[in-house]
């Protein structure tokens, strides 16, 4: 387990935190995408990165920005939206690293403004030799100019073979890496109800919470009634700019596009019966527990449409 690595890299160092899908629209098509991602949504809501940058800057806040798709690379000038709003925000990036502007980004983008890219090693789009080596080699560029790169693994069935040398492979490259469950269809089996135990064994060898990762491939990840400060601090934006109080529940908070974006006055208890927001809900968890009134309040201001997982 590399618990560890949540210590190294710490959410909570950064009091405003917004996870935004910049695009569903990927170069890739896993089978497994949780996206379900498709060219008919592609690059709708498009601005040109001073835009991108304003829309930040008004909000008088200096951001944590973890930008996830899709494929975040796919967006047009991502390098520049990236460059511009690391003048005065930080940055995470999700990716797999395919996209040829990853050698640009490296060349215009401040790495001490990036938190982390988080590099998703999808085994079974990059079976050939050329593929891993890229992936690698966009790895090893990034770590060179100084960019914190992390490795998530996908848990793929049919790459266990290989996932324990390939994770040695990387750590010996001086990288950290820890493997992420699947949650979804894959030949024909649901997982993760279909990993076996011994499968099981080697993902939380490399997980970064065993307990957390099991929860979240199970859809278990409860942390109904306690005190969160999504809404407040922490947010779920869309492509389109429309920001909710995080990814799970889907109450909203206003356009940042639009100029109406307004985080709530209150930290206020969750009434999700799972959390998909998973280290970013955990790390906008407070430990209290909130009384039965106010849970009940919480649940008045979501109407039955809006709202995902309420009880
Ligand atoms: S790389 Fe990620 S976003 Fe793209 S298809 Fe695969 S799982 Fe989906
Ligand atoms: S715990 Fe998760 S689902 Fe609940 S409010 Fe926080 S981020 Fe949202």
């Amino acid at each position: 387990m590399h618990r560890s690595l949540l210590e190294t890299y710490k959410l909570t160092d950064y009091p405003f935190r917004i996870n935004w899908e910049i695009t569903r629209v990927c170069n890739f098509s896993c089978p497994y995408c949780v996206n379900r991602q498709g060219e008919s949504d592609a690059i709708q809501y498009v601005f040109n990165p001073d835009e991108i940058a304003e829309f930040f800057n008004r909000t008088g806040q200096q951001w944590l920005i973890l930008i996830t798709g899709g494929e975040p690379f796919v967006y047009p000038r991502f390098a520049e939206v990236c460059r511009e709003l690391t003048r005065n925000h930080y940055i995470q990036i999700t990716s797999n690293l395919s996209h040829p502007d990853v050698v640009f980004f490296s060349e215009q983008v401040d790495p001490g403004k990036v938190f982390l890219i988080s590099a998703s090693f999808h085994a079974t789009e990059r079976r050939s030799e050329k593929l891993r080596n890229e992936f690698i080699e966009r790895c090893i560029l990034l770590k060179n100019k100084g960019f914190n790169v992390l490795i998530n693994y996908i848990a793929h069935p049919d790459t266990f073979k290989q996932l324990d040398e390939d994770i040695q492979h990387f750590t010996n490259l001086g990288f950290g890496c820890f493997t992420l469950a699947l949650r979804g269809r894959v030949n024909g089996l649901n997982y993760p109800e279909s990993y076996t135990s011994e499968q099981w064994d080697i993902i939380n060898k490399y997980a970064l919470d065993t307990d957390i990762e099991k929860k979240a491939a199970y859809g278990n990840l409860n942390f109904y009634g306690r005190y969160c400060q999504a809404g407040k601090y922490y947010f779920f934006m869309k492509p389109d700019g429309s920001v909710s109080r995080c990814a799970t529940l889907q109450k909203s908070c206003g356009n940042l596009f639009e100029g109406s974006f307004t985080p709530g006055p209150e930290i206020r208890p969750c009434i999700a019966i799972n959390c998909y927001d998973v280290y970013c809900g955990l790390a906008a968890l407070s430990g209290k527990k909130a009384s039965l009134f106010a849970i009940h309040s919480e649940k008045k201001r979501y109407s039955k449409s809006s709202c995902l997982g309420c009880r």
